[in-house]
């Protein structure tokens, strides 16, 4: 049995914890209501880092003022027993008080351009809120390493982009989308799905793999295939369904052969789902689990 994580709830808590973790330190940053996506994420930051810290932290600046978060669901003894099952080192829980103790903070991290499209679009200032506590978080917990899910692709696009345009000193690694057997990529928030609702939400899975079926073909062969699939289902509300470059976010022209990010988001019920997959359009194109080498793609943008 291992041993249970320390529970840091306050700066100089943390800051005690991190003095007994001597080697690297990876860090993977959560809302909470953990899953086996989270864990999974855990376990790749364990393989790689003798130490793991753990943040749970329902970050009030990324949500909009007629979101989730007041029903977000809260499960923390649930995530204990998940961090202790992984070994995790330190679970950094704090209350906005201790992330934010002048209240809202005045500064800010611009997510730029990156930032007002596709999720931005739906939910204004989420990515600057996003961006600002993943900063914070990055110094507080002083890691080297952090791990985050494709599952949010404008979400890490964002973060690479912070790390190297403000030149951070951390090395960021993405984790493949973890899904149900039946597609349904886990999400906190399929909680609130009631049975049919996860009928529906199915839909989002399915467009994706039969775009992605159809790459060598091309993107409007893609577009069209994940649209059918998505037509089909008129209970679930899309928002978007793109084929975007995976670094700019800009639709991929018809010519295009590459990586592309088919990514689509839709209502379900009362929920707001996203989903995505990566896929190479073209000659032995297909889905693809993470982009070949999302660093240097990073950097060409
Ligand atoms: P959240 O608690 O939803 O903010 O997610 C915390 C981290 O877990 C983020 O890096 C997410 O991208 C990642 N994550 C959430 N769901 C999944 C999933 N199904 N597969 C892989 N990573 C995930």
């Amino acid at each position: 049995m291992t041993a249970a994580p320390v529970v840091a709830r306050t700066r100089d808590e943390l800051r005690t914890a991190r003095v007994a973790l001597t080697g690297q330190t990876a860090v993977v940053m959560t809302m909470g209501a953990l899953h086996e996506g989270h864990a999974t994420l855990i376990r790749e930051a364990r393989r790689e880092a003798e130490h793991v810290v753990v943040t749970i932290f329902l970050n009030p600046l990324q949500f909009g003022p007629k979101e989730d978060l007041s029903k977000y669901p809260r499960t923390f003894d649930d995530d204990m027993q998940i961090c202790r099952a992984e070994g995790v080192d330190v679970v950094f829980a704090p209350t906005p008080d201790v992330i934010y103790p002048d209240g809202d903070p005045g500064v800010r991290i611009s997510a730029g351009p990156l930032g007002d499209v596709l999720e931005g679009q739906a939910r204004p200032g989420h990515f600057d809120g996003m961006l600002t506590v993943v900063a914070k978080l990055m110094h507080l917990t002083g890691g080297d390493s952090f791990y985050f899910g494709q599952k949010d692709a404008q979400q890490l696009l964002l973060i690479r982009r912070m790390v190297r345009d403000i030149d951070f000193p951390a090395r960021v690694v993405s984790v493949p989308t973890v899904r149900e057997a039946d597609g349904l990529a886990l999400s906190s928030r399929n909680t609130y799905l009631t049975d049919t609702d996860r009928e529906v939400a199915l839909a989002l899975s399915r467009a994706l793999h039969e775009g992605a079926q159809r790459a060598e073909e091309g993107p409007s062969a893609i577009r069209r295939a994940a649209r059918e699939v998505l037509v089909a289902e008129p209970l679930a509300l899309v928002d978007y369904l793109v084929l975007v470059h995976p670094t700019t976010l800009q639709d991929v022209p018809e010519w295009y052969h590459g990586e592309a990010l088919l990514a689509v988001a839709a209502r379900v019920g009362t929920t707001r789902l996203i989903d995505n997959t990566p896929v190479l359009v073209g000659p032995g194109g297909g889905a693809r689990q993470v982009f070949s080498d999302t660093a240097s793609a990073a950097a060409a943008v």
